[in-house]
């Protein structure tokens, strides 16, 4: 019969993977703000990076935005988990809007430390990925020419800095953990004195997911990867199997897998970055299930245990 003729297929989940305790949060507040304020309720960029996520908040009555100014002055809005920069939540003050800032608490840990180097008269040095929004919120958290952007090992020898000067510096929290270490070195190397932050900014979400797919990427043929394109810590975890020397693909959803890369695969490895729903990890399997006999495995190589506290403004 058909079941008996399917070919096997182990899959070994990574655990853990997927949602993170900033991404709950963010999404919480969004569905809290609507009940709260009633649709509709804007949310400046995806709430977080995941299309399915934000296809059922829109569906809920949420508005996605780019930029504030496509905001009427009367209706609320929710800012991404992302952070924005201070000129954001500044003109929201200036137009006397409700806001909800639904930044990761550990991404506004790294802009309070920004503050503070620069109150010690420290010039910034932020490792992190040009272009994404959490660049482009941390680094407006101070005077424009106080941070400069590395992203390779290469820009930092292009510095335009000298060992005396007073520097410090940090990282965006969904960085390869390996890569950043040897950022972090070349840094140290030609600046002796360069001030690290207090503790490491890479997020214990981000760390934890790209060791699990170090502790599966070895014994797999193949590693999927859920997660969007724009989604910095699930490219990370494609770049990490890759890495471990085991093709890794990356993909939105079920429907996304060609069945011919399963072609000469016996085990498979799974993981979801930090914004992809277990929803999308189930129907993956399933999927999987349809076209092989699957054993699944899960690996777990961490607990988490974190939650994040709600902003007041919607708790009482
Ligand atoms: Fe916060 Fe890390 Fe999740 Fe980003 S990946 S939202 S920094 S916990």
């Amino acid at each position: 019969d058909a079941q008996q003729a399917k070919l096997s297929l182990t899959v070994l989940i990574a655990a853990p993977r997927g949602f993170c305790a900033g991404v709950d949060r963010a999404i919480e507040i969004v569905e809290r703000a609507l009940e709260r304020y009633g649709a509709p309720v804007y949310v400046r960029h995806e709430i977080v990076h995941n299309r399915y996520v934000v296809d059922g908040l829109r569906a809920k009555g949420a508005i996605f935005v780019e930029e504030l100014d496509e905001v009427p002055d009367d209706a609320p809005v929710v800012f991404s988990a992302h952070g924005v920069p201070k000129t954001v939540p500044a003109e929201a003050e200036r137009r006397e809007m409700i806001y909800v800032d639904a930044t990761c608490p550990l991404v506004s840990k790294v802009h309070r430390q920004a503050e503070r180097q620069i109150e010690k008269g420290q010039h910034i040095i932020f490792i992190g990925h040009e272009g994404h929004p959490e660049v482009i919120g941390t680094m407006g958290q101070v005077p424009a020419g106080r941070m400069t952007l590395v992203e390779t090992v290469e820009d930092v020898a292009d510095l335009p800095f000298g060992p005396q000067d007073d520097l410090s510096f940090l990282t965006q929290t969904t960085l390869s953990v390996d890569d950043t270490a040897q950022i972090v070195d070349a840094l140290k190397q030609r600046f002796p004195h360069i001030v690290a932050p207090k503790a490491e900014d890479i997020c214990y979400a981000t760390s934890n997911r790209q060791a699990a797919v170090k502790e599966i990427a070895p014994a797999a043929d193949l590693v999927l990867v859920i997660g969007a394109p724009n989604s910095s810590n699930s490219v990370r975890l494609v770049e990490v199997s890759e890495r471990c020397g085991t093709d890794a693909r990356l993909i939105q959803r079920a429907s996304d897998i060609d069945p011919a890369w399963l072609d000469g695969v016996g085990t498979l490895g799974l993981t979801a970055g930090a914004s992809a729903p277990e929803r999308l990890v189930r129907e993956v399997v399933d999927q999987l299930a349809q076209w092989r006999s699957i054993e699944e495995r899960k690996i777990r190589t961490a607990e988490e245990k974190m939650v994040f506290k709600l902003p007041r403004q919607l708790v009482d």
